[in-house]
């Protein structure tokens, strides 16, 4: 049975409670729900949300609105989650737990594991830190890698930065082969052994490191960079 077939046919039941103003049997049913890892697709589909709540509305026992409300609140948050950061944080998290080998790590060591996990959800819902989330979300960093990426590789500074230089790089570039920089003939192309290029150099580190080389081919395009 699937998730979504589990869950429905829970909804059903809750549902049948509700219509014969019956709720005996509705505390088991939520502690079932409970157990179950809610995906927004799940969530959606088999709308579960609204015969949870029409049972808590109905039941006069206070441990089955207590737990109707809990569960509500906390696929609320599932809901409000996937509109912050576009993205179902607790399937992902579940992949993460699933894929990785975070389990296979720690299986022993219960509060470890979950540390671990905790730090791996929190880094991904950081506000801040929106390119971790969108690299794990496009599938540039797989679901083993975070498992394994250490908090450093997981802070948005980090990140951050190894995006800036790639930008940097890639603008200088662009604005050598747009701009040009000096035409020379002091460079032998690897690709066409031709002499006819242009360089540009900048400093891309700090200031007391040598300055970094870049080098197009006028004649076949092919681009380098030496330090
Ligand atoms: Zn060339």
């Amino acid at each position: 049975m699937t998730e979504n077939q589990h869950v429905e046919r829970i909804g059903r039941k809750l549902d049948k409670m509700v219509q014969k103003n019956n709720t005996d049997g509705a505390l088991d049913l939520l502690r079932e729900l409970k157990t179950i890892t809610m995906s927004l697709e799940t969530l959606q589909s088999t709308r579960v949300g609204m015969s949870v709540n029409a049972v808590r509305k109905q039941s006069s026992d206070q441990e089955v609105q207590t737990l109707a409300k809990t569960l509500i609140k906390s696929w609320k948050k599932l809901i409000d989650d996937y509109k912050t950061f576009g993205a179902d944080c607790s399937l992902l998290a579940a992949q993460i737990e699933e894929r990785s080998q975070i389990f296979e790590d720690f299986k022993s060591t219960d509060i470890k594991y979950k540390a671990r996990l905790r730090s791996r959800i929190s880094n991904l819902k950081d506000q801040k830190n929106p390119d971790l989330r969108r690299n794990v979300l496009s599938g540039n960093i797989s679901t083993q890698r975070i498992a394994s990426m250490t908090s450093e590789e997981m802070a948005s500074e980090e990140l951050k930065k190894i995006r800036e230089t790639l930008t940097q790089e890639s603008i200088r570039e662009h604005q050598l082969s747009k701009v040009g920089g000096s035409k020379t003939d002091m460079f032998v192309c690897k690709n066409c052994r031709g002499k006819n290029c242009t360089y540009t150099q900048v400093q891309t580190r700090s200031a007391d490191e040598p300055m970094t080389t870049f080098v197009v081919c006028n004649d076949c395009g092919k681009r380098w960079k030496f330090c």
